[in-house]
């Protein structure tokens, strides 16, 4: 066994099986546990909006059926395309805008509620608005990119999140450095211990403001008399 202690759990770890997130090495463990929380939010999620979207079909198609039976014969035509430019509204239009916001409750959609994760905003380290779950869940829409953002979504950001500027972290750890940016740089995953210019000195990156304010916080603690 290695000396590797990954900073998330805190425990010893094999340091060859360890990957990084977010840039910061951390073990396997951990690394497929956000991975499989994140997996199973979405699917969570599909299943919920699959429920909801059968009952507007259903409702749709009663809605139809009284209408058509109580109206005179002569206005039957003028019902039959105003239920069609709605059902296309709903199918087109609504009800993957509902899909595409449901990140947006304080960063949560139910899947990542029960699941305990959250999205944040990638910067100020806050749930994200409903216009940035918007703009990370449009991608969704596009036929079996879904599938790919599954198996390409361990390492942190997936497709959609940079364009949003957000980022998923476990609910119970969301303040941990590891999420914040501060342990290494995301892009080149150089030690950022103790910084104080606020950009990576490897590649330049600009470290996150909430990262930096916790890497002052730390110096503070630490400089502080015992
Ligand atoms: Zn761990
Ligand atoms: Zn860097």
């Amino acid at each position: 066994m290695s000396d590797f202690c990954c900073p998330m759990c805190e425990k010893q770890a094999n340091e060859r099986k360890a990957r990084p997130l977010y840039g910061t090495k951390i073990c396997k463990k951990c690394y497929y546990g956000l991975t499989n929380r994140r997996q199973l939010a979405y699917v969570i999620d599909w299943f919920i909006w699959m429920f909801v979207a059968s009952f507007v079909t259903v409702g749709l198609a009663a809605f139809r059926r009284s209408l058509m039976t109580n109206s005179p014969p002569a206005s039957v035509e003028s019902i039959r395309t105003i239920i069609a430019i709605i059902s296309l509204l709903l199918s087109y239009l609504i009800m993957p805008m509902i899909f595409g916001l449901k990140d947006g409750f304080s960063g949560m959609s139910p899947g990542k509620w029960i699941c305990g994760v959250q999205v944040l905003d990638a910067e100020t380290h806050l749930p994200i608005s409903f216009i940035q779950a918007l703009k990370r869940n449009l991608i969704l829409i596009v036929p079996l990119l879904p599938l790919v953002i599954a198996f390409t979504l361990a390492k942190g950001y997936r497709l959609g999140d940079k364009w949003a500027n957000t980022k998923v972290v476990l609910r119970s750890k969301r303040n941990h450095l590891v999420f914040t940016g501060g342990l290494s740089c995301e892009d080149c995953q150089y030690d950022l211990t103790g910084n104080v210019t606020g950009n990576c000195p490897e590649c330049g990156r600009q470290i996150p403001e909430a990262a930096m304010r916790q890497i002052h916080e730390d110096a503070q603690t630490t400089m502080m008399p015992a």
